[in-house]
């Protein structure tokens, strides 16, 4: 396909008016050229908002100091509340089962403190095999609060000799084995190296049926993939802002809290005074009465300042629906796709699934030719995606990457990988 083809999708997109909503980088030391940017599985892009809504709170902050707790506009003591909507609709929750709080991996543990109650009987937990390093540490850790070696407790879903993508039969067959003695499946909904989309619905019904519950890391999943976290039954998720959501660097996260348990009064959980009704927040009273809602993980008063980052990326999101966005994820990056299918077979492997439905906006390539200077070259070629030795991580964001990138990108990789 030629570059005419890519400018015609472009010109047919409807969404391509989103990307004049977000700053690009700029190419050092030339002029005025914007660098090709595929990282948005990492740190999306700075929305062009962002300034103007965290300008307004230092303005309020500098005119209404403490009284901008409670004064208008948008007083700070209910500030966290603006964000619920937008965030219970990027991951089909209700929006009292979804809080804005702390940073991603804080929140698997606040969450893993309530949902991960082991007992001498009930005591593992599963998760996948090359989970991200935090996961990995925080699941770990959490088997060792309660006493239990990690060695022991924590069981690893593995891809099979020789392939890199995990198979649902082999979950089936841990629960079918050992599905008495698990407590908590803790996975990644959207795998970060592999970009491998996991049948979410299935493995949470799996799951109970082995009298395990289910929770799900979205890091790299929220705003990326269609979710439906209430309908599927999904008990407990956290993921951050700062990848798809585009919230900014360390971006305030968010918690997935289902409503079963959200009105469950004798739940364990870390108590602060932001969980606390918040009509008795400020009564400084002995007792902690937890809010009926996901609200009740909340410890301390929230980051204004992150949180305005928050918003006007939501305010991006709420310009195109979940299912449009989808829509041209699917097709972007199977244009992506099908652009590295003309490539020679043999310089490359794609290891993200080719199924749409397994996958949402990354595509996984490990390059068998160049991979050496690959990362130098994409560099000196204006190009930001993710090298990891010898797998590149290319993620076309719907919000703001064209057709006409993922042309672009292709061509530059078989200048690089065959010097045509
Ligand atoms: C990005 C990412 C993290 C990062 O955790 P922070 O607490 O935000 O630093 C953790 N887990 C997964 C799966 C990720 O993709």
């Amino acid at each position: 396909m030629d570059e005419a083809c890519a400018h015609e999708q472009d010109r047919a997109d409807d969404l391509g008016r989103l990307r004049e909503a977000f700053c690009f980088p700029y190419a050092s030391g030339k002029d005025g050229e914007t660098l090709l940017y595929f990282c948005g599985n990492s740190l999306g892009l700075q929305p062009v908002g962002v300034a103007s809504a965290i300008e307004q709170e230092l303005q309020k902050w500098s005119s209404q100091a403490v009284e901008g707790h409670f004064m208008p506009p948008e007083p700070w003591f209910r500030y966290h509340e603006l964000l619920r909507d937008g965030m219970a609709s990027l991951v089909g929750a209700m929006p009292h089962e979804v809080v804005v709080m702390n940073s991603l991996t804080v929140n698997l543990h606040l969450l893993m403190i309530s949902f991960y109650r082991p007992t001498s009987a009930r005591y593992k937990i599963v998760i996948e095999e090359g989970a991200f390093p935090s996961d990995r540490y925080a699941v770990g850790s959490q088997a060792r609060l309660h006493g239990y070696a990690p060695e022991e407790a924590v069981l690893r879903w593995s891809p099979r000799a020789g392939e890199d993508l995990l198979r649902i039969e082999d979950l089936a067959d841990i629960l079918d084995k050992q599905g008495d003695q698990i407590a908590l499946l803790m996975l990644g909904g959207v795998h970060f190296y592999t970009g491998q989309w996991l049948a979410m619905r299935e493995i949470v019904k799996m799951g109970h049926a082995a009298g395990c519950l289910v929770g799900f890391d979205l890091a790299h999943a929220a705003g990326n993939v269609p979710l439906s976290l209430h309908d599927w039954d999904v008990d407990f998720a956290a993921w951050c802002s700062y990848k798809y959501i585009n919230s900014g660097p360390g971006g305030v996260a968010a918690a997935f809290v289902h409503e079963k348990h959200t009105q469950d009064p004798s739940l364990l959980r870390l108590a602060g005074w932001w969980g606390n009704d918040p009509d008795k927040r400020f009564a400084m009273e002995e007792s902690f009465v937890p809010v009926a809602s996901a609200d009740a993980w909340q410890l301390s008063n929230a980051p204004i300042l992150s949180m305005a980052a928050l918003r006007a990326s939501l305010d991006v999101f709420a310009q195109a629906s979940m299912e449009a966005l989808r829509d041209k994820s699917v097709r972007l990056t199977g244009y992506l796709e099908f652009l590295l299918e003309q490539m020679p077979a043999s310089s490359y492997t794609q290891i993200t699934p080719k199924d749409p439905n397994q996958r949402g906006a990354q595509l996984s390539i490990r390059v068998h030719t160049g991979a050496r200077d690959l990362q130098q070259k994409l560099q000196e070629a204006g190009v930001i995606c993710d090298v990891r030795r010898d797998v590149i991580r290319v993620a076309p964001a719907p919000l703001y990457n064209r057709f006409h990138d993922v042309w672009h990108i292709v061509q530059i990789l078989r200048g690089i990988l065959h010097g045509s």
